[in-house]
């Protein structure tokens, strides 16, 4: 259908302005997503971290100072990293339970033995005890690469999947007894254990780099344990000190399955020691 001349030109200025208006709109509407959707949850961990995690003196804990691990606190979203049904407890202060039998470790624990391996950004990272992921995730945002091992395969499965969708490329993920370390990525600039052995792995020692530090809570199963820092020094002598008392779940070994006793042995060895 034609339209009568005198049209034309209100219709070309018409066009002009839709164009224009949908130019700046396209350019805007970007903007204005991420103004009209901030993260849900960065008041939550904003909160976490100033009253639990660097307040911690208050509270009878040793505040956790350390800026890229605070930075880090403030943005990895633990509520990916929680079951659904726990998404409104993921900021709390406190372990939750991820299914296994096993927890995705308090807030502040997970800051505060992060803050223990001094991580640096050139840092190649061992974790025994992948869990939810979590701990792997908060270590990937520092440090180069983390590799990491789970003992309960169907956790492993899940930690991949999940670490992998939340785009966590520098993490590598391993199902198996984390008590041998991984040789083939081995020495490592830091080692965190996150999960309560009966003494300290040797293989683990074997495979901290000479400088290295690894974070490890040692005693016995579902009661108090002391959180240990090993360092090793430039000669390779290690060193190690109690730093705090924690409850961790046990570091389980793929042998036990079949066989306890042996275990039992060396837990209360390490007791004695
Ligand atoms: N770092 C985890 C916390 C996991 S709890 C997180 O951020 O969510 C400890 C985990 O250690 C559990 O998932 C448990 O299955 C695992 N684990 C126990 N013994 C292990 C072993 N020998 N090797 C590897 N993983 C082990």
């Amino acid at each position: 259908m034609a339209l009568p001349r005198r049209h034309h030109k209100a219709l070309l200025a018409f066009a002009l302005l839709l164009a224009a208006s949908m130019r700046c709109g396209g350019e805007e509407g970007k903007e204005s997503i991420k103004r009209i959707e901030p993260d849900p949850y960065a008041q939550r961990r904003a909160e976490m971290v100033r009253e639990d995690i660097a307040r911690g003196s208050i509270l009878g804990r040793n505040p956790v100072k350390h800026k890229a691990v605070l930075e880090v606190m403030r943005t990895v979203p633990r509520h990916e990293f929680v079951p659904p049904n726990l998404v409104d407890r993921a900021y709390a202060d406190s372990p939750l339970p991820i299914g296994h039998g096993q927890t995705i470790s308090q807030p502040y624990i997970v800051a505060y033995m992060t803050e223990m391996l001094e991580p640096d950004e050139d840092d190649v990272v061992l974790e025994i005890g992948t869990g939810s992921g979590y701990q792997a995730a908060v270590l990937a945002e520092i440090v180069k690469e983390v590799y990491t091992i789970e003992i309960v395969e169907e956790l492993a499965k899940q930690a991949t999947e999940r670490l992998k969708r939340l785009e966590y490329e520098n993490v590598h993920t391993r199902f198996g007894d984390g008590y041998f370390g991984w040789t083939e990525h081995a020495p490592f600039d830091a080692i965190v254990v996150t999960a309560a052995a009966s003494h300290i792995p040797p293989p683990l020692i074997e495979q901290l780099k000479p400088g290295g530090r690894m974070a490890i809570p040692v005693g016995p199963p579902m009661r108090v344990q002391s959180l240990m820092l090993v360092e090793k020094n430039e000669d390779g002598a290690v060193r190690q000190r109690n730093v705090m008392a924690v409850r961790f779940v046990p570091l389980t070994r793929a042998r036990e399955k079949e066989e306890s006793a042996p275990s039992t042995k060396e837990r209360t060895i390490s007791l004695i020691e």
